[in-house]
């Protein structure tokens, strides 16, 4: 069930019987010069409707812009900085639980998002810390790359090239979704360097293409549909255990 394709009364309806949503969280920003900007949206978001598709959860609209500064010297890269991201996130969170979500789990696309969706959390249980009384709901993160069996699926597919930003697995998972919009390109080198992430112009002097320790080249629309398949079925399980 898509939250943006229902009306309030069914939603109303739905709080009866179960109070617990997935959002998917991500970025918009560049992924190399094959990888789609919405990439570390669309993963998540690709993965959560196909798991609607087939199991009885309610997914909310995509957040799709996250904390991305160090990626801003590239075009069409877009960032909340950590305070105003944490912010938003803390006011999603909010207006679900006062209508009687009871369970939010943010299903997250981009690593740079992990440090500021916990501060987030941190922030909504330190209001019920200081006054006293229970939080009355719960928060989750999960990274999709680290729904159970995914990240094994992955290192099977590619046990080399890898990385950790424009990788093979997310970008096969967009071209799974999207067939129409696979790009190639040469890389070189064909494994990307590794390193620190700082400001957006260290960034892009360090990484000049915009990826890191990856070669997508590896990606396919049917290796991504393995990793979509797993991991759509592993969602609910997942969403359903560890409160
Ligand atoms: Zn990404």
């Amino acid at each position: 069930m898509l939250l943006h394709l229902s009306t309030w009364a069914e939603i109303e309806a739905r709080l009866a019987a179960d109070r617990s949503i997935v959002i998917p969280i991500g970025s918009n920003e560049q992924h190399g010069p094959t990888g789609l900007l919405g990439t570390d949206w669309l993963c998540p978001e690709i993965i959560a409707h196909e798991a609607q598709k087939t199991h009885d959860i309610l997914v909310g609209p995509t957040f799709n812009i996250g904390m991305a500064q160090h990626h801003l010297g590239f075009p069409g890269s877009i960032s909340l900085r950590p305070s105003t991201f944490i912010a938003a996130i803390g006011d999603w969170a909010r207006s679900l639980a006062v209508q009687g979500f009871q369970r939010i789990y943010f299903l997250n696309g981009h690593g740079g998002n992990i440090a500021s969706i916990e501060a987030a959390f941190s922030e909504i249980y330190a209001e019920a810390s200081f006054a006293g009384r229970a939080r009355g709901y719960a928060l989750r993160l999960r990274n999709w790359w680290e729904l159970p069996g995914v990240q094994a699926l992955c290192a099977r597919l590619y046990p080399q090239g890898h990385g950790s930003h424009a990788t093979p697995s997310e970008i096969a998972v967009t071209q799974w979704a999207y067939p129409g919009e696979v790009r190639t390109a040469s890389y070189a080198p064909q494994i990307a360097p590794s390193g620190p992430v700082r400001e957006a112009a260290d960034f892009r002097a360090r990484y000049p293409d915009g990826r890191m320790g990856s070669d997508p080249a590896q990606a396919s629309p049917a290796a991504g549909g393995e990793i979509v398949a797993l991991a759509a079925r592993v969602l609910a399980d997942d969403l359903a255990a560890g409160w």
